[in-house]
């Protein structure tokens, strides 16, 4: 089969053949029906080299997945060949405490994971490929009714990083309360919707880029600014107060200043995007207890919460479809900034 593989540190994925790969006992082999092409990724091809995580290329690309059951290992005996499934991204060792309540993304003994702090498409094979094995059987999570894998793929990475993100938060954000989402790519246009769905908080959205702010106004956001004009509507937008809870999901120095000057007091800065910057911390640079976080994936269960919203149609990622030959584009695209909402490979017609 074809596979789209990172062979080397800062390098170009490149579409080699590969065998197919054979399930193992507890194993299960997926047939893909879209692998979502998430940031992370130009993040890891681009910036990434020996030593930064303890996994190397090559590896096929691709940790954000959901396709149909095409083979199972010996002794898996609750899925069936052919069903539905979205793939639980991170992997952890499966029985410490952690991993037995689900939140494999904070595994506490990962050096008996498949591969430690990784996954498939992070150290291991992931989906940019027709075929992907996954090592066991407890991460596919079956797709409910109505919700196709093309449109799944994405809620593994895009929609679980921010449901979880934004649940942790949730106390802060009842009625009257409101929350910031900076940036609008894969990750924040979902995000934006999690908030609509899971809580009453006002969502304002800030890109640098208009057609992702139009996302953002698109999916439900009350208020769209660009970064530079920022802190200055948001402060004005609560009273003076600032915003509750920040979601940065850029990551950069100007976002992580941008996240303390827009948040309340008592309220969170909650960093996902891995752009590298850094945040001062002296006694007057950040409001009165706010709390500053960053946040990895999510869990298990979670992941069950996010398909079940989208099946019931609150969560709703933008997709574009492109096949593996055009998967190296729609990273060039990403980076360019052209894309809008979630490029989701599609291996197979
Ligand atoms: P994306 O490229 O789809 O979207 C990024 C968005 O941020 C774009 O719309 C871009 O215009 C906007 N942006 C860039 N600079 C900005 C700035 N200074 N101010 C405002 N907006 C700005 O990326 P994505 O796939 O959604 O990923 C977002 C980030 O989250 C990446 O850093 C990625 O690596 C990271 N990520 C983290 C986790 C985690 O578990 N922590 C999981 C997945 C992705
Ligand atoms: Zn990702
Ligand atoms: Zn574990």
């Amino acid at each position: 089969m074809r596979a789209l593989r990172l062979l080397e540190w800062k390098s170009d994925p490149q579409l080699v053949e590969v065998e197919d790969p054979v399930p193992g006992p507890g194993q299960v082999v997926v047939r893909i029906g879209g692998a979502g092409a998430c940031h992370s990724d130009l993040h890891l091809m681009r910036e990434f080299g020996p030593g930064v995580v303890p996994w190397e290329p090559p590896f096929t690309l691709g940790h954000e997945n959901a396709g149909w059951v095409h083979a199972l290992g010996s002794g898996v005996t609750d899925l069936e060949v052919g069903q539905p499934v979205a793939v639980y991204g991170p992997w952890g060792c499966g029985t410490c405490r952690r991993c037995r309540l689900g939140m494999e993304n904070y595994c506490e003994d990962p050096l008996a994971a498949p591969v430690p702090g990784g996954g498939g498409g992070l150290g291991l094979d992931g989906g940019m490929a027709e075929l992907m094995l996954v090592p066991a059987a407890r991460l596919l999570v079956p797709l409910p009714d109505g919700l196709d894998p093309v449109k799944a793929a994405p809620l593994t990475d895009a929609g679980l990083t921010p449901y979880h993100a934004v649940r942790r938060s949730w106390p802060k954000l009842g009625p009257g309360s409101t929350a910031v989402v900076v940036g609008v790519g894969g990750l924040g246009h979902l995000a934006v919707q999690v908030v609509r769905a899971t809580t009453a908080a006002r969502v304002v959205a800030v890109d640098t880029r208009e057609e992702a702010r139009s996302l953002a106004a698109a999916e439900g956001a009350d208020l769209t600014v660009a970064p530079e004009d920022a802190a200055a509507e948001i402060r004005a937008a609560t009273g003076g107060r600032g915003a509750d809870v920040v979601l940065d999901f850029v990551g950069s120095d100007a976002t992580l200043a941008l996240g303390a000057a827009v948040g309340r007091t008592l309220g969170d800065l909650t960093v996902v995007g891995i752009a590298g910057g850094t945040l001062g911390l002296s006694f007057f640079s950040v409001p009165y207890e706010l709390s500053v976080q960053t946040t990895y994936w999510g869990t298990r269960p979670e992941l069950e919460d996010v398909l079940d919203l989208a099946a019931r149609g609150l969560l709703r990622a933008a997709v574009t479809t492109v096949t593996l030959d055009g998967a190296v584009e729609a990273y060039h695209r990403m980076q360019a900034g052209t894309a809008v909402g979630r490029q989701v490979v599609v291996p197979t017609d």
